[in-house]
C-alpha cells in the first residue's frame, strides 16, 4: 500500500509554513524582487519558527523533522518567493545539513546553533568561473602550511554569497588527479582575504544576494577541513543529491503558485461575454499546469520517503529535480499564457514566477547534467 496521505503532524506544519509565508514573505515578495534583496530579518524570523533548523537534531540547534515536512516548508516557501526559498535551501539544505552529515563534534558546536537560528547564514561555493557542470575539475587550492591551509581562487554565482557568514568551500589540497584531488573547508567570510562582489542583472531570484567570492592567500586551520581530505567531492555530490530534492520542492510551489495564479485570473477575466476559463483552449493551459504540479509534488515526496526511510536517493533526487524544474518552467509559462498581455508586466506575479523558475533548470547541475546522471545509473556507462 502505497499512503500518499499526510500525517496529522506534517498537514500541521505545511498549515504554518503556508501561515508564515503569507504573513511575512508573500506581501513583500514584488517589492523585494523589484529592490534586488529580500530584508534580512526575515532569515531570522525563519530561524525563529524552526524552519532553518528542519531533519537537524536538538542538540544542535535545530527542531529535528522529517524530510517530507522539510519538503512541505520548502514547497510553501518557493509558493511565495523562490528567493527566501534559496537562502533556505542553501544555508540549511546544502550547509547545515552538510556539518550535521560530515562534521566533527567541534565544527557542528561551533556552526549549527547559528544557522539552525538564523543568526548566522550558509553558502556553498563550489562552482568557478571556469568549472560550472565540470566542477570536480575546480582549480581552487588549498596549500597546507603547518597547521594552516592557504587557499587561493575564485568561486561564481554564490548564493547568499554576500551575506554568508561561512563558506562551505571546495578546493583542491592534494595532486590527485579531478575531484579525487578536491577537500572540503569551513571558512568564515570575515577571514582576510576574502572579498565579494554581488552579481546583479539575474533574470530571477532578484532578491537572493548572489555573489563571486574571490580568495587570496586566505588562511584557516587544518581544523577547518569538512571530511577527510580528497573527499572533498562526495561532500559536495552528498549535499547536492539531497539539495535537489529541495530545489524540486520550491518547484513544486513555483507551479502551484502559477496553478492559483492561472485558474482565479481566468474566473474574473471575461473575453468574447464570458469568462476566460470557459474556453476550452484556456482549460487545457490549466489542465496542463495542474498535471505538472501533481507529477513534480509526488516525484519530490519520494524522495523524501526514501531519505526518511534510509534507502537511496540519489537518482531518484535527479529525476525530482529535472522533471519538476522543467515542470516549473513550463507551469509559469502556461500562466502567463492565461494571462494574456497583463502577465507580461510586474503588477501580476506570473512574470516573476516565470524569471524564477528558469535558473531551476541550470544550478545544482543543468537538466542536461541530471540526465546523464540518470542514464548513468541505468546504463553502468559514464556519458559525461
Ligand atoms: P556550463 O557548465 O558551462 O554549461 C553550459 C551548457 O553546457 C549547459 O547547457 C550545460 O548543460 C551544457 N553541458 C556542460 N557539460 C555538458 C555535458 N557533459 N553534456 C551535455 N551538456 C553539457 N554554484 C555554487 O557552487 N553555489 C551556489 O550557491 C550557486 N548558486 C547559483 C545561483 C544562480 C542564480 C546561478 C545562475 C548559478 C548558481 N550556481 C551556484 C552555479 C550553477 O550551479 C552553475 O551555473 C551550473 O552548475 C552550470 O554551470 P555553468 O554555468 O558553468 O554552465
Amino acid at each position: 500500500m502505497v499512503n500518499l496521505e499526510l500525517s496529522e503532524e506534517q498537514a500541521a506544519v505545511r498549515q504554518l509554513a503556508r501561515d508564515f509565508v503569507e504573513r511575512e514573505i508573500a506581501p513583500h515578495a514584488a517589492a523585494w524582487d523589484r529592490a534586488e534583496e529580500v530584508d534580512r530579518a526575515v532569515v531570522k524570523k525563519l530561524g525563529e519558527v524552526g524552519f532553518l533548523g528542519l531533519t537537524v537534531d536538538e542538540e544542535y540547534g535545530g527542531c529535528g523533522g522529517d524530510h517530507l515536512a522539510y519538503c512541505l516548508v520548502t514547497e510553501e516557501l518557493g509558493r511565495g518567493d523562490s528567493s527566501v526559498r534559496g537562502i533556505v535551501s542553501v544555508s540549511l539544505g546544502l550547509v547545515a545539513k552538510t556539518i550535521a552529515a560530515w562534521g566533527d563534534e567541534e565544527q557542528r558546536r561551533r556552526w549549527l546553533p547559528g544557522l539552525t537560528a538564523g543568526e548566522y547564514v550558509g553558502c556553498f561555493g563550489l562552482t568557478e568561473p571556469g568549472t560550472g557542470s565540470d566542477a570536480g575539475n575546480l582549480i581552487t587550492r588549498a596549500v597546507r602550511e603547518g597547521d594552516e591551509y592557504v587557499i587561493n581562487g575564485t568561486k561564481m554565482f554564490i548564493t547568499n554569497g554576500t551575506w554568508a557568514d561561512v563558506v562551505l568551500l571546495f578546493a583542491r589540497s592534494t595532486d590527485a588527479p579531478g575531484h579525487q584531488g578536491v577537500s572540503a573547508f569551513l571558512v568564515p567570510t570575515d577571514t582576510p582575504g576574502l572579498t565579494r562582489r554581488a552579481v546583479h542583472g539575474k533574470l530571477g531570484l532578484r532578491g537572493q544576494a548572489t555573489a563571486e567570492l574571490v580568495l587570496q592567500d586566505v588562511r584557516v586551520p587544518a581544523s577547518a577541513m569538512l571530511g577527510e581530505e580528497g573527499k572533498g567531492f562526495s561532500v559536495a555530490m552528498s549535499a547536492l543529491a539531497k539539495g535537489r530534492m529541495s530545489v524540486a520542492a520550491g518547484c513544486v510551489g513555483i507551479a502551484q503558485a502559477a496553478l492559483d495564479a492561472a485558474v482565479a485570473y481566468a474566473g474574473e477575466r471575461e473575453q468574447f461575454g464570458k469568462p476566460i476559463a470557459r474556453h476550452q483552449l484556456v482549460q487545457e493551459l490549466i489542465s496542463d499546469i495542474a498535471v505538472d504540479v501533481d507529477a513534480a509534488r509526488l516525484l519530490t515526496w519520494r524522495v523524501a520517503d526514501l531519505i526518511d526511510r534510509g534507502r537511496p536517493f540519489a537518482v531518484e533526487s535527479s529525476k525530482a529535480k529535472l522533471f519538476a524544474s522543467e515542470a516549473a518552467v513550463r507551469a509559469a509559462n502556461n500562466a502567463l499564457q492565461v494571462f494574456g498581455g497583463y502577465g507580461y508586466i510586474d503588477e501580476y506575479p506570473v512574470g516573476k514566477l516565470l524569471r524564477d523558475a528558469r535558473v531551476m533548470t541550470l544550478y545544482e547541475g543543468t537538466s542536461q547534467i541530471q540526465k546523464l546522471l540518470i542514464g548513468r545509473a541505468l546504463t553502468g556507462v559514464s556519458a559525461f
